[in-house]
């Protein structure tokens, strides 16, 4: 496995692997990695002769100063886990690499972006999508794989590379949950013992709602679930939203397929994200 800091070196070896016609899978990721984040890269393994995956934490995309400096980082564990995960070639550029100078592209996604995390975090999409179309434009992948466990996210990059008409495949990955149901997340790490004993309650109260989903309406499941957040002292929610899962937009009344259920809590200033298809 090879590691690169540099864009031009990773640009140049991406470039001769396509000459050589070899097939590029990308997972682009921001580090302290786990299962999630391996269980893209062995999928890209399987479905590619060559599999590169960033390491980037990406300051732009984060709208709170306190997150992006206590986000978990850990590079020299991250290369030993890529490495036996199949992964070829890590990118670890730093910010000056990536942003020498400020970019002031504003992305328009026709509303996918103002709603939910969007609403919750502004600026977050704009700064994922600059660094997303940046990394395929060095990365050159056929093939690029995201989690489910950023749903929105994933919405915002299927948007993107039909907007800027970007040759390049994206592959949805199903969310790898601890034993107990919590979504796997590097955030995980720095929840309290307490906290990481509350938090796999977020992912009852998704079970919860689909349970519900065949004879009730999104209002009510929503009222349920509010109610249910509640009682938990340890976890507080900052939205619960059931929407259609290509438009993103909220469902009112009952519930279709392709309905989901979407959910964020805060552990102390620790944010967590979920979701579960209803039907
Ligand atoms: P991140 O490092 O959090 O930016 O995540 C990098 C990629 O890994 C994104 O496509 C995420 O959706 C994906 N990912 C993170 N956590 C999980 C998970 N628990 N299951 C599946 N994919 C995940």
């Amino acid at each position: 496995m090879i590691t690169f800091k540099k864009i031009d070196a990773t640009h140049a070896y991406a470039g001769m692997a396509r000459i050589q016609g070899s097939s590029i899978g990308f997972v682009p990721t921001m580090g302290a990695l786990h299962d999630g984040h391996l269980s893209l890269v062995r999928r890209a393994k399987e479905e590619n002769d060559l599999v590169i995956v960033s390491i980037f934490v990406n300051p732009i995309q984060f709208n709170n100063a306190g997150d992006l400096e206590k986000y978990p980082r850990n590079l020299d564990r991250d290369i030993v886990l890529l490495e036996s995960a199949g992964c070829d070639v890590v990118f670890a550029p730093d910010a000056a690499e990536m942003y020498p100078e400020p970019i002031e592209k504003h992305y328009d996604f026709g509303g996918l972006e103002t709603v939910m995390e969007g609403a919750f975090r502004p600026g977050h999409f704009n700064g994922v999508a600059i660094v997303v179309d940046k990394l395929f434009r060095i990365t050159l992948p056929h093939r690029a794989y995201f989690g489910e466990k950023d749903y929105q996210q994933l919405a915002i990059i299927q948007a993107l590379v039909k907007q800027e008409k970007l040759d390049v495949e994206i592959v949805p990955c199903p969310i790898r949950r601890e034993h107990d149901g919590l979504a796997m997340s590097s955030r995980n790490e720095r929840l309290t013992e307490q906290m990481r004993a509350a938090a796999p309650a977020i992912y009852q109260w998704l079970l919860h709602a689909r349970a519900m989903a065949a004879s009730h309406t999104a209002g009510e499941i929503e009222k349920m679930v509010i109610a249910e957040t509640q009682k938990n002292p340890l976890l507080r929610l900052e939205y619960f939203t059931i929407a259609n899962e290509e438009t993103l937009q909220a469902v009112t009344g009952r519930i279709s397929p392709g309905d989901r259920a979407f959910i964020a809590v805060f552990a102390g200033d620790i944010r967590l994200i979920d979701n579960l298809k209803l039907i």
